[in-house]
């Protein structure tokens, strides 16, 4: 009896042995099979990383045209004060918000806004123009209405500053111009920080005259907004060729 439980002990130990032998043997396939699996993995996100590559220029960065909004003043700085009392921050946040809407329709182009809230963005510290910078913007487009001490001043005016924004300003203010109906005051340059300090094609619009009592009234209507929106997006389609 004894001796015979001591051989099956001895088997359960040999056979013990052989499993864990085996499994020994089978780890080192295993082991190497997971550095395969490693590497596998390394070249799937190579791949993926090249596709997501890929699908970024086709879909949102390199091949869309980046155009930036840039509604005029914005928090403390109210901007001008128009005949009735409103400020040209809210005129230019609603009107920019316009375009934003519709240049967001068009599949070539991927537009940003400087800011969509009433917030103040240090002219000091150039917030502006850096945004249009660090993003690669392709256009920068910054609504203002304009201030005179006479109310009975009225009219459109573009301004532009670096020669590479003369076309884009010349295009867009044709556009403009003709949606204010108001007299047109042609086209400007003029060293603004936001026109001086963007690299790409840059224009700032002084769409009309808040101070006009008319003229504030018919600017602060949606439907005005909207006709000049309009042109601003039609102007940008026009400078990129688009269809
Ligand atoms: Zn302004």
């Amino acid at each position: 009896m004894k001796k015979r439980i001591r051989i099956s002990t001895f088997g359960i130990l040999v056979i013990l042995l052989l499993i864990a032998v085996s499994l020994l043997v089978d780890q080192k396939p295993s082991a190497s099979n997971s550095e395969e699996n490693k590497s596998q993995s390394k070249n799937e996100q190579l791949i993926s990383n090249q596709a997501d590559d890929k699908s970024s220029k086709g879909d949102t960065a390199d091949d869309l045209y980046k155009v930036v909004i840039d509604p005029g003043h914005g928090g403390n700085d109210p901007g001008s004060i128009g005949a009735s009392g409103s400020y040209e921050k809210d005129f230019t946040l609603s009107l920019a918000t316009k375009v934003y809407q519709l240049l967001k329709q068009i599949p070539q182009i991927d537009v940003y806004m400087t800011r969509d809230e009433d917030v103040f963005l240090s002219a000091e510290a150039r917030v502006r123009p850096k945004f249009a910078n660090d993003l690669g913007a392709d256009l920068y487009i910054s609504i203002h209405a304009n201030t005179f001490t006479d109310p009975s001043v009225s009219g459109t005016e573009t301004y532009y500053y670096n020669q590479n924004s003369l076309s884009l300003a010349n295009i867009i203010h044709k556009h403009v111009a003709e949606a204010t109906g108001f007299r047109n005051r042609g086209v400007k340059k003029e060293n603004y920080f936001v026109l001086k300090d963007t690299t790409m094609p840059a224009t700032l619009l002084e769409i009309g005259y808040i101070t006009n009592p008319k003229d504030e009234k018919m600017m602060l209507t949606d439907q005005f907004q909207e006709s000049v929106a309009t042109s601003i997006k039609n102007g940008v389609k026009e400078y990129l060729e688009i269809d």
